[in-house]
């Protein structure tokens, strides 16, 4: 436990399930207060936020849409309406089209971008505009992927909204260091989570991920939000700009791995 997250407001967008739920759940355990966003279908909210609660956090949910602008300012309002600050900031909606990039549309093109990256994008604002006139030292955690570096054919919007918040996480890092705000982005590898959940089902498609992990395994949740919670504490107090890779190796280039090449 962090003894320095005790009491402090996490906004999670996309909270109610996979990642996003674990971190919430995380930060129960860190006796934090948090707002759980999701997007649709509130039982998987109302389930992570019980057992925030029962880790000894509170917790609300709210509904909202992170591709838009009244979505964050929502997330935001009800952050300091319930709890009456934010203090940390964590940008995890995500989703991702699969097809030929001669066959995806400009309409699910603008959504994946729309969701990944502009939803980064306006949370960000919105966190850093309250940091900035409370004068807080607050904390944003963006969710990018191992995919910020490692291409992706079949999936290229995904591998560009991703490496967009690479750079979009170093820039405003810079941008803000000086008042005390840290941004940082997390990069998971292959993690146990619904979207994958089709994947892995397969058994060949589970058995060809693992291949690509050194580590010869799947990740949990819980191992990424174990590196949301190290982020958002003052354990992390003098890192800024950062990818924290959480992937078993997977950015190892795995292909060398029995000394090949
Ligand atoms: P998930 O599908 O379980 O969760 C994604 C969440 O985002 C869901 O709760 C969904 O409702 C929410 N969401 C989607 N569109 C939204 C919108 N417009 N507004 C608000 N919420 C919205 O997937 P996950 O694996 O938990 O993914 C979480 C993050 O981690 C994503 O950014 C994803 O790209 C990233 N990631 C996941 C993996 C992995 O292997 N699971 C690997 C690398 C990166």
């Amino acid at each position: 436990m962090y003894e320095d997250l005790k009491n402090k407001v996490a906004v999670i967008t996309g909270g109610s399930k996979g990642i996003g739920s674990a971190i919430a759940k995380r930060f129960g355990k860190e006796h934090m207060r948090v707002v759980i966003n999701f997007n649709s279908g509130d039982a998987d909210a109302k389930k992570t936020a019980a057992e925030v609660k029962e880790n000894g956090g509170e917790a609300i949910i709210v509904k909202a849409d992170v591709s838009t602008e009244d979505g964050s300012q929502a997330l935001l309002k009800a952050a300091i309406a319930n709890f009456g600050s934010c203090d940390v900031w964590v940008n995890n909606a995500g989703m991702e089209i699969k097809s030929p990039t001669t066959e995806l549309s400009l309409a699910d093109w603008n959504k994946v971008i729309s969701v990944n990256q502009t939803g980064v994008f306006l949370g960000s604002k919105a966190a850093l505009t309250y940091f900035k006139q409370t004068n807080k030292h607050g904390n944003i955690i963006n969710m990018s992927s191992v995919h910020e570096q490692i291409p992706w054919p079949t999936f290229a919007s995904y591998a560009a909204a991703k490496g967009g918040i690479k750079l979009f996480t170093q820039s405003i890092a810079m941008e803000y260091a000086k008042d005390g705000i840290r941004v940082n982005s997390i990069g998971p590898g292959a993690i146990n989570t619904p979207i994958n959940a089709e994947k892995f089902a397969d058994q060949a498609q589970y058995d060809q991920t693992v291949a690509m992990v050194p580590m010869d395994r799947i990740g949990k949740p819980e191992e990424v939000a174990a590196a949301a919670a190290w982020l958002a504490s003052t354990e992390s107090s003098y890192v800024t700009g950062i990818t924290l890779f959480v992937d078993g190796g997977m950015t190892l280039y795995p292909a060398f791995k029995d000394g090949k090449g």
